[in-house]
């Protein structure tokens, strides 16, 4: 065992999910404090110069240097481990850290990459714009057509990446599907699963190899810190993703790893809170009429609604919008709301909402906005976990005023 890693920690055979996110994971110290406690520590002291040099040579088992590892952070990474049914997990210090170590740790010169097209921002920066500089083919693709995801694997590819639901237009991937591919062209999968979040779906159970989350989102889920994470089997984070995070340095700060222990312990509750208010203001949307589409995996009019109930527990906090009219419009009605509030974070208690094209998707072409579905007239709601009639009657009376006609539903 290398000096990265933490003795293992609470948690027994058998327990069940909510068990495990409120107290596994959680190793005591000397003081037998009822919550985790916060580690704030970036080394650790020797009793002896040959305990030091045991460390450093990996013959025993304790912490070395908070790069490398920290209790603080072990008992989240172990906590959402256990969550995740996975071997391994690394905290890094957002999402996007998780994300480009995830990738760069396998990857190398000559190497292909197949993705799917519909990716967060930075996500697609990272695909489409940092590999190929290091001579790395990527290519984006519709996560959504097979054949698409058939035809781009057909030359072989080391890695696969893939969002789903995606951001912000919420298309579903078949995800059982696209592992089958990838597995057959060599390629292993890496999923980022921030918009289902690991309480409402499982890629590693579906054949998936590597997920990874920006645990800014619905893991915090009160808008406070960042933190990213990266969950897959121990000889892939042995081998590829350990010597990269020890000499990199993406590692996840203890006080963030302490805020995000105890935002698990909530998480299942805040999930199901999430999904009982979105669904009710995204019907409430689609009934008012009015709107051109409302996008949520859960309505029965999404174009994927069967796939979604297959590999989701739930449709999750996020419904996309388009109103007619573009972006006057969008923008009126932005600015008409009164509780929900404009940012372009997400998976909030509080509600956010935000116009991807002008902010999260500005970068893109018009063009590639375009292929995306991204329109002038989208817009993207983090439903959050105030009472669903308050953010009813805020959206209603935004609505009205900026010129949003209702139409009854036949
Ligand atoms: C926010 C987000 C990220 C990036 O996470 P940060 O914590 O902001 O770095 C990556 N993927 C998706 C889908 C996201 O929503």
């Amino acid at each position: 065992m290398s000096a990265s890693d933490k003795p293992r920690p609470a948690g027994r055979p058998g327990w069940r999910q909510q068990t495990e996110l409120v107290r596994g994971g959680q190793v005591r110290g000397p003081f037998d404090e009822t919550a985790e406690a916060l580690y704030l520590t970036s080394g650790y002291v020797y009793g002896s110069a040959e305990e030091a040099e045991a460390a450093f040579k990996q013959e025993i088992d304790r912490f070395v240097y908070s790069r490398y590892g920290n209790p603080t952070v072990g008992m989240f990474e172990d906590r959402l481990r256990r969550l995740e049914g996975a071997e391994e997990c690394r905290a890094t210090a957002s999402g996007m850290a998780a994300v480009f170590a995830s990738l760069i740790c396998q990857l190398k010169a000559g190497d292909r990459v197949v993705a799917s097209r519909a990716l967060f921002g930075s996500c697609e920066f990272i695909i489409a714009q940092i590999l190929p500089r290091f001579g790395i083919e990527t290519v984006l693709i519709d996560g959504t057509d097979l054949t698409a995801w058939e035809q781009a694997l057909a030359p072989g590819a080391a890695c696969v990446f893939l969002e789903t639901p995606s951001n912000p237009t919420l298309e579903v991937i078949d995800l059982a599907a696209v592992v089958e591919l990838a597995h057959a062209a060599g390629a292993r999968v890496i999923v980022d699963n921030v918009f289902a979040s690991p309480v409402l779906q499982k890629p590693l159970a579906l054949g998936a190899d590597i997920v990874v989350y920006s645990a800014t989102k619905h893991i915090d889920g009160q808008g406070r810190c960042m933190g990213g994470a990266i969950l897959a089997s121990k000889a892939f984070v042995d081998e590829h993703l350990v010597p990269l995070m020890r000499h990199t340095g993406p590692s996840m700060s203890p006080f963030n790893a302490w805020v995000l222990v105890k935002g698990l312990e909530t998480l299942s509750l805040r999930m199901a809170a999430h999904c009982d208010n979105a669904v009710k203001v995204a019907r409430y949307l689609e009934g008012r009429g009015g709107i051109r589409r409302v996008l949520y995996p859960s309505l029965e009019s999404h174009p994927q609604r069967a796939l979604a109930q297959r590999q989701m527990t739930g449709g999750g906090s996020i419904v996309a919008i388009e109103l007619e009219g573009g972006k006057s419009t969008a923008f009126r009605f932005l600015n008409a709301l009164r509780l929900v509030d404009i940012s372009n974070n997400l998976g909030d208690a509080k509600s956010l909402i935000t116009h991807p094209a002008t902010t999260t998707h500005q970068r893109l072409t018009p063009e590639s906005r375009a292929e995306l579905g991204i329109t002038d007239g989208l817009l993207r709601l983090s439903v959050g976990l105030e009472d669903a009639d308050d953010l009813i009657e805020d959206l209603e009376q935004a609505l009205t005023t900026s010129g949003v006609t209702a139409i009854a539903a036949q």
